[in-house]
C-alpha cells in the first residue's frame, strides 16, 4: 500500500488501518459469525470487537468461515479494566487471541480508562511491551478524555489512536482538537448515531439526494473526509456494502461544514470518568 491510499491511514510507524471497519456489538453467536463472514466477503478488511461484547469467539469463527488470509485483515479488540496492569495485559492478550483463534492482534485497546482504579498508565505500558515483543502490531485506547490522555503523555506514552463516540450531533470538538494537536488518530464508534434521527436532516439528505447516495453514506464519507476511522455496525448485507462504499464520491467543503454544524454540544452517552467495565 502506498501513502496515496485514501482508504487507510498510517497511525503508528508502518501500520495502516482501513478507515471503515465493521462494528460487531451487540452481535453474538451465530449472528456475529455470519455477519463477520459476510462482511469480509463484502470487502471489509477491518473488524472491531471487544472482550466485553462476548463475541470474540464468534468473530474468530466468522473470520475463518470467510476463508480470508489472516494477514489481509485488520483485527481490533479491547480489554476490560480488570486487566489494567503491566503483566495483566499480557494475560488479557493471551485470552483474547485464544478466543479469536489467532496468534496476533493488529490493534489492542484499553476499553475504558477507569480513572478511579488509576491503573490505565500501567495498562498502556503493558501494551507497549506487547508491541515491542511483536504480539500486537499497535496499541491504543478508547473513551479516554484529554485529562486521561495527559496522564499518558506525562508518563512518556505517545498514544497512536483513541476510539470515541463521534457522530454529527456528537462532534466533540475539544476532544478532536486534542487528538489533532497530539498526533492521535480518531476512530469514531457509533458513527451513525445508532441509526440516529440526524440521518433525516437536510444537511445530510440534501447531499445524499444530489450525489445519489444514502444518508448513511454521506455521514460515513463525512467521517472519512475528516481523516477519521469509522466502525459502523450492520448485519444487513446491503447496508454493509453501502457503508463500505464511501470512496467513489466526495463532499464539498460547504457540505462538510453543514454536517459539522449539526453538533449539539452533547457529551458522549457514557461518562468515562465514572462508567467502565
Ligand atoms: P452505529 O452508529 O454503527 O449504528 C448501528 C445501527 O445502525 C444498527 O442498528 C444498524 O442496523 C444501523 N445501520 C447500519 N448501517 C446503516 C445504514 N447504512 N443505514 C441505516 N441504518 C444503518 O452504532 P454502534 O453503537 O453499533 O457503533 C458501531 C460499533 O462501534 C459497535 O458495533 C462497536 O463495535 C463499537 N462501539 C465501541 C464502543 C466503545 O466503548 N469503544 C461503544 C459502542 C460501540 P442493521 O444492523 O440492521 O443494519
Amino acid at each position: 500500500m502506498t501513502s496515496e491510499d485514501t482508504t487507510t491511514a498510517e497511525f503508528t510507524p508502518g501500520v495502516r488501518i482501513p478507515l471503515i471497519g465493521l462494528g460487531t456489538w451487540p452481535l453474538t453467536g451465530e449472528d456475529a459469525a455470519a455477519a463477520v463472514a459476510q462482511a469480509i466477503r463484502n470487502g471489509y478488511r477491518h473488524i472491531d470487537t471487544a472482550e466485553n461484547y462476548a463475541n470474540e469467539a464468534a468473530v474468530g469463527e466468522g473470520i475463518r468461515r470467510s476463508g480470508i488470509d489472516r494477514g489481509l485483515l485488520f483485527l481490533t479488540t479491547k480489554f476490560n479494566t480488570e486487566w489494567h496492569g503491566r503483566d495483566k495485559v499480557r494475560a488479557a492478550f493471551g485470552h483474547a487471541v485464544k478466543r479469536l483463534g489467532t496468534d496476533y492482534l493488529d490493534l489492542f485497546l484499553v476499553h475504558w480508562p477507569n480513572p478511579a482504579q488509576g491503573r490505565f498508565v500501567e495498562a498502556c505500558e503493558g501494551l507497549q511491551r506487547l508491541v515491542d515483543e511483536g504480539s500486537i502490531r499497535a496499541w491504543g485506547v478508547s473513551n479516554f478524555k484529554p485529562a486521561h490522555l495527559e496522564l499518558l503523555a506525562g508518563a512518556g506514552l505517545q498514544v497512536p489512536l483513541n476510539q470515541v463516540q463521534i457522530d454529527p450531533e456528537h462532534g466533540q470538538p475539544g476532544q478532536l482538537a486534542y487528538h489533532r494537536d497530539h498526533g492521535i488518530l480518531t476512530a469514531a464508534y457509533s458513527p451513525l448515531g445508532r441509526n440516529g434521527a440526524f440521518l433525516g436532516h437536510p444537511a445530510i439528505t440534501g447531499p445524499a439526494r444530489d450525489l445519489g447516495k444514502t444518508p448513511a453514506q454521506v455521514v460515513l464519507r463525512w467521517h472519512v473526509q475528516h481523516g477519521r476511522v469509522a466502525i459502523p455496525k450492520s448485519a444487513n448485507p446491503e447496508r454493509q456494502r453501502e457503508n463500505l462504499d464511501v470512496y467513489s464520491f466526495s463532499l464539498s467543503a460547504k457540505q462538510v461544514a453543514a454536517v459539522d454544524a449539526l453538533d449539539t454540544g452533547a457529551p458522549p452517552r457514557l461518562d468515562s470518568d465514572t462508567f467502565f467495565h
